[in-house]
């Protein structure tokens, strides 16, 4: 259902029961890895289950629609207004990890990640929440001897987005590390403990539903000694910089544009085309990689739209093969 976001009463009514939680008139553009896109006329930030839920039951009561934002770094946003609410989650706190001796359930709202190591085992699980980012998940995994989390490296994405997307490389995807996760299933209306076996994993994809909200995750991890760690930590900076060779990483982008087609990969198929360089407005097909679209600073969400456009068909006429985009269109 269509809502009128601008009517003053009910932006009034959402600032006086979520307080710091209320976004309003957010340009899309300083939330899109992409940097482009409108604005949101409303979003509305969550920390944790019991701050989501509030906000849940009066979009339900108001029958407004809404979209989850991870760290936008694989969505691009419309030009226009968004005509709909985004909910977004964020950090509980600047405190990284609780301590961990505390049980499973104690601590979990003030801190956005909980590492537990079992004890006469090898393995351990991290616990975190939704917002964090990929990076800083693996960062507590390391920091705390565990191993595990080394293919999150490179990926721009928050832990909620990397779910929802089964994030990944070649070798390791999330499934691969993947305990359960605390999902609000609109269709059911509650948040519910989620496993592996229900969420259905498969290539940059889940059966998660476009309502459906990654509230926190929990991955398991490897127990290592520091000199394991020292080895993993060393990796870690050469596939980096592998990246940054291969990858345009100093420019605006949303990573690969296309999923690779089974047997294929959608760069090869696009450089073989010639379209490497091709652009529409400020929008261009990577001189580095030709399964990245990247942004001049002048690009719209309408000029990425038409490259896609054009490359699929490209690729089609060319090659009758049929490119799936991996960036989510919001
Ligand atoms: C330079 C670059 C390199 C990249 N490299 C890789 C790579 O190697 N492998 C890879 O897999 N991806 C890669 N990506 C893409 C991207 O980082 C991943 O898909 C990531 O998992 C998206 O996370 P996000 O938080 O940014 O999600 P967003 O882009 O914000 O959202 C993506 C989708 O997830 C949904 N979503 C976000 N948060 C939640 C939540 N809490 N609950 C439910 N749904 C949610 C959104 O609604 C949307 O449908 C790359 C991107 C860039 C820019």
């Amino acid at each position: 259902m269509k809502s009128n976001f601008a009517n003053p009463k009910l932006r009034a009514e959402l600032r006086s029961l979520f307080a710091q939680q209320v976004h309003e008139d957010v340009q899309l553009r300083n939330l899109s890895y992409l940097k482009t896109g409108g604005h949101a006329p409303l979003l509305l930030e969550f920390s944790h289950e019991h701050n989501l839920i509030p906000i849940l039951s009066l979009l339900q009561a108001k029958g407004l629609n809404y979209k989850v934002l991870g760290l936008g770094t694989n969505i691009l946003f419309p030009d226009s207004p968004l005509d709909f609410i985004v909910l977004k989650p964020v950090l509980p706190s600047k405190q990284l990890l609780a301590p961990a001796a505390m049980p499973a359930t104690s601590n979990f709202a003030a801190s956005p990640a909980q590492l537990y190591k079992e004890e006469g085992m090898k393995t351990a699980t991290l616990h975190v929440t939704a917002g964090l980012a990929l990076i800083r998940a693996l960062r507590i995994a390391q920091s705390h001897g565990c191993l595990g989390l080394e293919f999150f490296l490179g990926i721009p994405g928050s832990v909620g987005g990397a779910v929802r997307m089964n994030a990944g490389v070649a070798e390791r995807e999330i499934k691969d590390v993947f305990v359960s996760a605390r999902v609000f299933l609109q269709s059911q209306r509650h948040i519910r403990t989620l496993y592996k076996k229900d969420l259905r994993f498969g290539y940059r994809k889940s059966k998660l539903k476009t309502a459906d909200i990654v509230v926190s995750a929990t991955f398991r991890l490897q127990q290592a000694n520091a000199a394991e760690i020292q080895i993993a930590k060393k990796r870690n900076l050469q596939k980096l910089a592998e990246r940054r060779e291969k990858q345009p990483l100093a420019k605006p982008s949303l990573g690969s544009a296309f999923k690779n087609p089974p047997g294929n990969y959608a760069g090869k198929l696009i450089e073989a085309c010639g379209l490497k360089g091709r652009s529409r407005g400020g929008i261009a097909i990577s001189s580095k990689h030709a399964n990245f679209i990247v942004n001049d600073g002048s690009g719209s969400a309408q000029d990425a739209k038409a490259l896609l456009d054009e490359v699929a068909e490209t690729v089609w006429n060319r090659f009758s093969i049929r490119l799936a985009t991996e960036i989510v269109f919001f």
